[in-house]
């Protein structure tokens, strides 16, 4: 039996980072950075406005006050996205909206606050210190500065900074296509009504929604029957469709095994390996039609929590990404837990914070075809291998999913 880590350093040794593209910046969001980006112009491009109010000399502030406001003269009106061709002269004001480039003269803006207008005069009612409220040309960035550097993940200030340099595209690591192919005669879609023996392919929405979160793209293959023609259509369309991964959910145990493996191995090379853990154990890896393929077991939870572990370092490793675990907390345990094998158990909690601690309890049932106990956990509590049963009182490792 395989140790959960030597699966995953074998199956995550089987993928590399994808080759780079060029993407709308939007669709860039989560990917990593395949170019450095240095910027031909500063930002901002002028000396600008930080508020609304009046572009003023600093020695006709002096001595303001509510008492005894200054006087100035309005010359003109300057919106954002305008350049002013007047300046600013000695007992002059232009008037000025946040953004819009300072005029020659300006030597610094006093916000609309501290003046109060009457008609074509406007009186101000404080000092203003030299540069107040002018952000100056370059504040953010400077022209020939390298903005952001290759490998960085692209996160929503990222997106911002790309546009803000004028930038519709950028070269970042292709997305990774994940094909879902969910396996089983007792299969329907959702959507399709109720039937007697049949259940719905949960497996295939909880696999793809993973696929999303860790940043892939979900490419789905629908569902394939329990027989060699269904098995082999699918298995050769998921080849066709070119997918960076492949992963499948059930016909690993002991049930539809043989046919399985026998499909797998005639269009592939696919291991069949026992993972010691729980939920999940059995677990198939290989390539098919070049493309990586993890079989995940079909019990829903066991599908889940296998992804969990197995697919979604491989897409970030596709990505690029440098792995990234969820944040992990040690938390006291409320619950008894009864351990009678010495698997490694993922056990699903609830963890809260209490008094500067965490504590975390069971979510209902373990069992790997409750898939709603894991609706109501925001954590998979740890237990390892050599571990005996976990008591109320003891620390357990969690991770945090949420
Ligand atoms: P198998 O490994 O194919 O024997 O599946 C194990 C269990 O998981 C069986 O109870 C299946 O009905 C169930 N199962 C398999 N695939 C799915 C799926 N896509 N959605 C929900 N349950 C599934
Ligand atoms: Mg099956």
């Amino acid at each position: 039996m395989l140790s959960v880590e030597d699966a995953g350093e074998r199956i995550l040794a089987a993928f590399s980072e994808l080759p780079a593209e060029q993407a709308p910046i939007l669709q860039a969001l989560g990917r990593t950075l395949a170019e450095d980006i240095v910027a031909t112009f500063p930002i901002p491009p002028l000396a600008n406005s930080a508020m609304d109010g009046y572009a003023v000399r600093v020695e006709d502030t002096r001595g303001a006050s509510p008492e005894s406001p200054r006087r100035l003269r309005i010359v003109s009106n300057l919106a954002a996205g305008y350049v002013s061709e007047a300046s600013v002269q000695p007992g002059d004001a232009i008037r000025i909206m946040t953004g819009a480039p300072v005029p020659a003269g300006t030597e610094a803006v006093i916000q609309v606050e501290l003046t109060e207008r009457e008609a074509d005069d406007v009186l101000l009612h404080a000092e203003i210190a030299p540069g107040r409220n002018i952000r100056e040309a370059g504040e953010d960035v400077q022209e020939g500065q390298t903005v952001l550097r290759r490998g960085t993940r692209i996160r929503p200030a990222e997106v911002g900074v790309l546009a803000s340099l004028g930038m519709d595209s950028v070269r970042c690591i292709s997305r990774p296509r994940v094909g879902i192919l969910a396996t089983g005669d007792e299969l329907l879609e959702p959507g399709e009504p109720l039937a007697p023996g049949k259940i719905y392919n949960a497996n295939a929405y909880s696999t793809a929604a993973q696929v999303l979160e860790a940043g892939g793209e979900p490419v789905h293959l629908g569902i394939a029957r329990d027989t060699r023609e269904s098995l082999g259509a699918k298995i050769r369309e998921a080849i066709e469709r070119g997918v960076d991964m492949l992963v499948s959910s059930g016909g690993v145990s002991v049930g539809d095994f043989d046919l399985v493996k026998d499909m797998l191995a005639a269009e592939g090379e696919i291991d069949f390996w026992q993972v010691n853990m729980k939920p999940g154990k059995p677990l198939a890896f290989g390539h098919l039609g070049g493309a990586p393929m993890i079989g995940l077991p079909g019990n829903p939870v066991s599908s889940m929590i296998s992804f969990e572990l197995f697919g979604r370092p491989a897409i970030h490793k596709m990505l690029g990404r440098p792995p990234t675990p969820r944040p992990q907390v040690s938390a006291c345990m409320e619950d008894f837990y009864r351990k009678t094998d010495s698997r490694r158990h993922y056990i699903r909690v609830r963890v809260r914070e209490e008094n500067g601690e965490h504590r975390a309890r069971l979510t209902g049932e373990q069992g790997s075809g409750i898939l709603t106990s894991l609706t109501r956990a925001n954590g998979h509590a740890v237990i390892p291998e050599e571990s005996p049963d976990v008591r109320p009182g003891d620390y357990v490792t969690v991770w945090l999913l949420d």
